[in-house]
């Protein structure tokens, strides 16, 4: 790869780089596109494609009420991948013990793999780099991180100018490790395995 003697940090925001996205394919486990606009997943290997609607991920499940036997209030939440609606709650006054609809919030997570917001399934280009997991949404993403990171010299310049856009810049909250120097080299080779996944 050529090294890159300059580079202008264009004030890209995480937004810019999720409109499309690699997930694990729901069927065989194979790289699958989110493509841009209606976010349809589209499989490279199998061929299954489908529409969003369905949530694979994690996530909160909660439930906040009163004790339908006592009246007495109680509450209770689960972090889980299982597809369910309810939850069993117990009460702390009569014992009572059954289960009420849940209430539930997606999580970005899922078994310690970054997943996608609107399938719920792990992004593709992920791994860990010295411990600490790093991720991409596309092939796009990664050669902004890879551009960023063999890069010489860093301007500090957001362009275009605009101070709305300077503190959501994602280099500017990219994690210590990828900033560091020492990591640069190590850090492209990452880069280069996660692209030929
Ligand atoms: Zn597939
Ligand atoms: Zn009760």
């Amino acid at each position: 790869m050529p090294a890159i003697e300059r580079f202008a940090d264009a004030g890209h925001t995480l937004d810019d780089f999720s409109d499309h996205f690699f997930v694990e394919c729901p069927s065989c486990s194979g790289r699958a596109l989110v493509r841009q606009g209606d976010h349809r997943l589209l499989c490279t290997r199998c061929h299954h494609t489908e529409m969003p609607g369905r949530w694979y991920g994690a996530w909160r499940l909660y439930v906040s009420r009163r004790c339908s036997v006592c009246g007495t209030h109680g509450s209770r939440s689960v972090e889980t991948d299982q597809q369910r609606d309810k939850l069993l709650l117990r009460c702390s006054e009569c014992g009572d013990e059954r289960e009420y609809r849940a209430q539930g919030t997606h999580l970005q997570r899922n078994k310690g793999l970054v997943t996608d917001s609107v399938y719920g399934l792990p992004l593709w280009l992920q791994g860990e780099f010295q411990g600490e997991l790093c991720w991409a949404f596309n092939p796009e993403h990664l050669d902004y991180l890879r551009r960023y990171v063999g890069a010489k010299l860093r301007e500090r310049g957001i362009l275009p100018r605009n101070t709305i856009r300077k503190n959501s810049s994602m280099l500017s909250r990219l994690p210590g490790f990828i900033k560091k120097a020492r990591n640069r080299e190590a850090l492209l080779r990452f880069f280069d395995q996660l692209e030929q996944r």
